[in-house]
């Protein structure tokens, strides 16, 4: 045992729960295929083009990646119609979130988070000396009057989940500019937009056209859901240059890897495989959810590639018999709801199998 102290924000914060690797649960199981619904990936994979991108480059793995991740640099500023300088991109936007809580926060700065959201503001918050001010959802939405209200002369930053993981609701855009005005210029918003390319709503907000109005929003995105890139590890922030150049000074040099950046390039250049996988998406989020509802269950109305499903009675069971069929659903718990699945939107066949589990158990776990 050492008796050595770590810094004392780490004190209260747990490791993230990883659970099972896929090969346990598959062996314990015994499964052929698993159906992996629990992690919001896109069940399509990526283009065909990132594959290719990829091997092309397997030769120059004993160089170090360009730092300045350059000629991605180009292409997402020409795909935004913004300069380079108004972006970061790390990996996985995960590391944005730290870096924005790395750069911005003094000891006592409050951040206003919503309680029921994404965990990682809350941990950086935390981890970086900030306070977390958690204000609830109303009815599974961000409550952007209440986190207005909760603004005093200490917030340094406000989070706003949108679409929200887990509940998979959006803001409307009317809502979301009149916060975005309303918020004094010394406060940071920061937009977390993973699941932007989801939303088919006709109120969904366009945001990084705001970053030359509002130089204090910060609007995150990532390659790891729609682009099929998780396990690459990149994402991007779009903002106002002189915050980024801020952001850049507690970056690591070499943060995005070789790989990382010439997939992201080819999967930005395929906006085929994007513009397809929104429609299927949205085909099959909308027939999945208005199955559920026929069995019983209530869907939270989602804009996201995943479904927010609160269960009232036989969880476990539940995902037991889930995992029987091989498919993988996250259990999670937001204020007012103990229990839920998200569960991630998959192919066809893969949501007809869930449906098929789901609707064996509307009886007993009727609303
Ligand atoms: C998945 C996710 C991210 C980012 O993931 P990275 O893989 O780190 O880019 C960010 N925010 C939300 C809400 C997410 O669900």
């Amino acid at each position: 045992m050492t008796e050595i102290k770590t810094k004392f924000e780490i004190d209260g914060i747990l490791p993230y729960p990883l659970g099972s690797t896929l090969e346990e649960i598959q062996k314990e199981y015994g499964l052929q295929q698993i159906y992996k619904m629990s992690d919001n990936e896109n069940p399509y994979g990526s283009s065909l083009k990132v594959r290719e991108a990829i091997r092309n480059e397997t030769e120059k793995v004993h160089f170090y990646p360009d730092g300045g991740v350059t000629r991605l640099l180009k292409r997402i500023a020409s795909f935004y119609q913004l300069s380079e300088d108004q972006f970061i991109i790390g990996n996985g936007s995960d590391e944005v979130i730290r870096l924005l809580t790395r750069a911005y926060l003094n000891k006592g700065d409050e951040a206003i988070i919503a309680d029921g959201t994404f965990p990682r503001y809350e941990t950086n918050v935390v981890i970086d000396g900030g306070i977390p001010v958690k204000v609830p959802l109303l009815n599974g939405t961000h409550d952007l009057t209440e986190m207005l209200k909760a603004i005093n002369n200490h917030t340094k930053m406000v989070f706003i989940c949108n679409p929200n993981n887990p509940t998979g609701t959006i803001v409307e855009r009317s809502v979301l500019l009149s916060f975005i005005q309303a918020v004094p210029s010394q406060v940071l918003i920061v937009v977390d937009e993973a699941y932007g390319e989801y939303v088919t709503a006709e109120l969904a907000a366009d945001t990084q056209t705001l970053i030359e109005k509002y130089p204090n929003l910060v609007v995150l995105k990532t390659f790891s859901k729609i682009y099929g890139l998780a396990g690459m590890r990149i994402g991007y922030g779009i903002m106002d240059a002189e915050i980024a150049a801020n952001l850049k000074k507690v970056k690591d040099v070499f943060n995005v890897n070789h790989f990382a950046q010439v997939a992201a390039i080819a999967a930005l250049e395929d906006q085929e495989f994007i513009n397809d996988s929104t429609i299927k998406n949205a085909s099959e989020r909308e027939r999945t959810a208005s199955e559920l509802m026929k069995s019983g269950f209530n869907p939270y109305p989602s804009e996201a590639n995943f479904l927010f499903i609160p269960i009232l009675k036989d969880i476990d069971l539940i995902e037991i018999a889930l995992l029987t069929e091989g498919i993988l659903a996250k259990k999670i718990a937001i204020p007012g709801v103990p229990a839920a699945f998200r569960i991630t939107l998959g192919s066809r066949e893969w949501n007809d199998l869930f449906l098929s589990v789901m609707q064996s158990f509307s009886k007993e776990s009727e609303v």
